[in-house]
């Protein structure tokens, strides 16, 4: 065989670990061995019937072509119209490039912003495939540490000082994901203002904006001075329920959405056309759908910081949005992977320890919340004894 090259064999930097409990829990089940599964962000639900329909009859009404490029002009309309109403920025087709799923949009994004070697700096935790999405785009990216102490919002001073000659881009993600930080205005303002002063694009991944428990989702674009340096990342997978479809967006300036038409050309030629009517009908269900789909996250984060709230060993960081749980393990005295894999050793439980999405979540595993309400609560109070039991 042929060699390789050092860039695809590099994505993860020999970081493996920390997604060793994931691949373990995955090996089981395909065993049969029955896991409770809380790793990764998928619905317990499918995709509504209703939107399943709209694909099928734009598929059978032959939209099975290629299909716009850019995406349709519906599609792009429709996702304008929802920015505008969500974020008082005024939005068109022209800023809308529609992509296969927000990973899609992520790399496009940085396939934009960075010539080989140039450097994004981002809040750690991070969601897991930021460090690759961003080798395998040509740059180098530079994790900004944040604290559980500061609820895990970044500081302007630390993401500052990780600007460098060759920096970028800073990419942020709020709701966050896995911490469930939700950034508040002194946060956005410190990331705009460092990214105006170093003269930076900002990647903000917005693909939880329907997923906010307490406090308002403000979109990056939207703050002064940031529509021209700023690209928003948004997703149908995680409103929607409409993961497998890969459908999401990236909203921009026209000239970057333009030239990044130019890169969707020579590499996915754009998202199938029965996907697209079907992520249209799905957007004109509106809002009361959205929020339906949001639902069992909201009341299951409610019922588990419930739970939480009388145990000793195990602390949640009351999540702001998304539909995961950050749990501090920290008073066990093991690290996050040793709890996790005990866990799924002893309870058959699988969780995500902290070390899958940077350093600075060490001692915390997440949890996600896409378990019917029962089963999710029977996996935390088994979750709980284990933790007193290992303490004993
Ligand atoms: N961004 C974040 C923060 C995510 O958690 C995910 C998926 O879990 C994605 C982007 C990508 O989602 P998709 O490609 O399904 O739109």
């Amino acid at each position: 065989m042929a060699k390789i090259s050092d860039r695809v064999r590099g994505l993860t930097a020999g970081m493996g670990d920390g997604w060793g409990v994931y691949h373990r829990a995955r090996a089981l089940k395909a065993q049969g061995v029955a896991i409770t599964d809380l790793t990764i962000g998928e619905h317990d639900i499918r995709t509504d019937p209703a939107i399943l329909d709209a694909m099928q009859a734009s598929a059978r009404g032959g939209h099975t072509g290629y299909a716009a490029l850019a995406g349709t002009g519906d599609l792009r309309d429709a996702i304008a119209a929802r920015v505008t109403e969500r974020t008082g920025m005024r939005t068109t087709r022209e800023n809308v490039l529609v992509t296969p799923g927000g990973q899609a949009a992520l790399f496009s994004a940085l396939m934009g912003v960075m010539d080989p070697g140039a450097e994004v700096a981002l809040p750690d935790p991070y969601y897991a495939t930021y460090p690759g999405t961003v080798r395998a785009a040509g740059g180098v990216p530079v994790p900004v540490p944040t604290r559980p102490e500061d609820g895990f919002q970044p500081r302007a001073e630390a993401l500052s000082a990780a600007i460098g000659d060759r920096s970028a881009a800073l990419m942020v993600n709020s709701p966050n994901n896995p911490t469930g930080a939700v950034y508040g205005a002194e946060t956005m303002d410190g990331i705009a203002e460092v990214a105006q002063r170093h003269d930076l694009w900002l990647i903000s991944d917005e693909v939880y904006d329907t997923q906010l428990w307490s406090g308002g989702h403000l979109s990056a674009r939207a703050l002064p001075g940031m529509a021209d340096r700023t690209l928003v990342v948004g997703s149908m997978s995680k409103s929607h329920a409409m993961t497998g479809s890969r459908i999401g967006w990236l909203v921009g300036p026209p000239a970057m959405i333009a030239d990044l038409v130019v890169l969707a050309t020579h590499t996915t030629y754009g998202v199938a056309g029965f996907v697209q009517d079907a992520a249209l009908h799905a957007l004109r269900l509106g809002p009361e759908f959205e929020a339906r789909i949001a639902a069992p996250f909201r009341r299951r984060r409610a019922a588990c910081l419930e739970l939480l709230g009388q145990a000793a060993r195990i602390r949640a960081h009351p999540s702001a949005g998304a539909m995961y749980l950050m749990l501090d393990i920290r008073a066990t005295g093991l690290s996050a992977t040793a709890f996790a894999e005990r866990l799924l050793d002893e309870r058959r439980i699988a969780v995500m320890p902290g070390e899958s999405f940077g350093q600075a979540a060490a001692g915390h595993v997440r949890v996600a919340l896409t378990l019917p309400d029962d089963a999710l609560l029977n996996a935390f109070d088994s979750m709980l004894s284990f933790a007193e039991e290992i303490m004993a």
